[in-house]
């Protein structure tokens, strides 16, 4: 027996089958039940969302033995011709490949004569906005005043672009894209009624590649069964999809959470080598780091996440935390459109990873601005002052801190090169104040200069008497450090 594909063979025989189109069915139903349905439909959507099942299924329903119903019985001679397409009194045309006015006036002789066998002739035409000027001409003269017996069905994805003159005659329905929680429970009920093998995390995987058609997941579904002999799991699904494995991702957002650059670099280079898309590439960096958000916050926010990917992720979350990781998302998804437009995608991936690699160091820096850490080490705002620590404020102004920091971030990402001194200071403001009487005291008693980075932040401020005291870019991020005491 030949395979038929899952989008045929699991395509819905029932209203109530349909995939999250509530509010078309809703309305059909109510027609139908009602006996008010319309001559004239124009169905909406994305592709692969039910439109073309939903007109069978219409068709269906004014023809069947039983009806009009809203719940055609399926075995009637009319159901079972219109479900394999061979019915003589519902026609299905591609608008597409027949979009000329020579085919709709072959239509209109059709429209003269009555259905040979069933109650209604319903013509359902696909992709109806592809019918050139003429061809709407001409049907709209069908639609003005249609004989009682016809049925139009038309469908498209692209409603824009149907002239209005047709649309106001026709009672519109819009088709919503399918969520991937619905489409994931299908692929899952579909594998375990077919028995074959479908990781939950898998299908999640897939049901989100399909961006909401289900016909989509069905076909990748189909490729997938053939691809892994129906033991379809993450490792497959990654190849199929061309996305890198969770364990590539994790681990690159590992290394540059840690601001190791050039590691973190190396470890793009080598996925790009081996043919990897950037823009992929990217997306599915994104997609790891939302997931560790999620996992910092609330393990419940991903149940897809299966046990060995939460085994791998749980680690860096809770080193990273929920907030640098939210802010660490904000900073990668700054570059999607950088990523997908630029000439050079690569360039463009690689500045997004170095500028994440450069969040160790924003997040001392802020520790140092809340006057908790030292100065960076690698040559932080504080010039050269090598280890010295510097308090925020001391005999200087207030050094406020940047646009961005609230409190010095306790829970860095695992550094390579941790501050040591960072978790000695307390955190809490009131100490912190104590810490700058104390050290304005110690330095006025002893007329000591006061420390050489603030010393050099006074000079800036002198020179430029506007509101910037001291700015630093720093992968990426201005950070402006006001006399005033507020922040940029
Ligand atoms: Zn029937």
């Amino acid at each position: 027996m030949t395979y038929q594909v899952l989008a045929r063979s699991w395509r819905p025989q029932r209203f109530a089958d349909l995939l999250g189109q509530e509010a078309a069915v809703q309305t059909l139903s109510n027609a139908l039940t009602s006996g008010t349905f319309g001559q004239a439909y124009m169905f909406s959507g994305l592709r692969g969302v039910g439109k073309t099942t939903v007109a069978r299924l219409l068709a269906k329903a004014v023809n069947c033995t039983d009806g009009p119903t809203a719940e055609p019985c399926g075995v009637c001679e009319s159901c079972r011709e219109i479900a394999d397409g061979s019915s003589i009194d519902v026609i299905e045309i591609d608008g597409a490949s027949n979009r000329g006015i020579d085919d709709v006036r072959e239509l209109r002789e059709l429209l003269k004569f009555h259905p040979t066998r069933d109650r209604y002739r319903v013509i359902i035409i696909d992709e109806v906005h592809m019918l050139t000027r003429e061809a709407f001409n001409a049907l709209l003269k069908s639609l003005e005043e249609p004989p009682p017996y016809i049925v139009w069905i038309f469908a498209t994805t692209e409603r824009i672009k149907v002239p209005d003159t047709i649309l106001s005659r026709c009672q519109q329905l819009d088709f919503r894209p399918v969520g991937t929680d619905l489409i994931r429970d299908r692929l899952e009920e579909i594998a375990s009624a077919e028995s074959f093998s479908l990781t939950p995390s898998a299908a999640a995987a897939i049901a989100g590649a399909a961006e909401g058609s289900v016909r989509d997941a069905l076909s990748l579904l189909d490729q997938l069964r053939a691809f892994t002999a129906d033991e379809v799991d993450d490792e497959a699904v990654a190849k199929v999809l061309g996305v890198p494995p969770l364990e590539v991702t994790a681990r690159l957002i590992e290394i540059l959470a840690a601001g190791e650059t050039a590691a973190g670099l190396a470890g793009l280079r080598e996925q790009l080598a081996s043919g990897q898309d950037p823009s992929i590439l990217y997306q599915e960096m994104g997609r790891t780091l939302r997931t560790l958000v999620y996992l910092a916050l609330d393990p419940a926010l991903v149940p897809t996440l299966s046990e060995a990917q939460r085994e791998r992720l749980q680690p860096i979350s809770e080193a990273c935390g929920a907030d640098a990781l939210t802010r660490m998302l904000g900073l990668w998804l700054e570059h999607d459109l950088l990523v997908k437009d630029a000439s050079n995608r690569e360039l463009a991936l690689e500045v997004a990873a170095m500028r994440l690699a450069r969040w160790p160091s924003v997040q001392q820096l802020e520790a140092w601005l809340a006057g908790s850490g030292q100065v960076p080490p690698d040559g932080g705002p504080g010039p050269e002052t090598g280890s010295t620590p510097i308090s925020g404020g001391g005999a200087g102004p207030s050094v406020a801190k940047t646009q961005t920091s609230r409190k010095a971030t306790a829970a860095a990402p695992r550094t390579s090169k941790p501050a040591p001194a960072e978790t000695e200071e307390p955190d809490e403001p009131e100490n912190a104040l104590e810490n700058e009487n104390e050290l304005e005291q110690e330095s006025q008693r002893q007329n000591e200069p006061a420390p050489v980075g603030t010393d050099d932040l006074l000079t800036v401020a002198k020179a430029d008497p506007g509101v910037v005291l001291a700015t630093r870019i720093l992968g990426g991020d201005v950070v402006a450090v006001r006399p005033d005491g507020k922040g940029s």
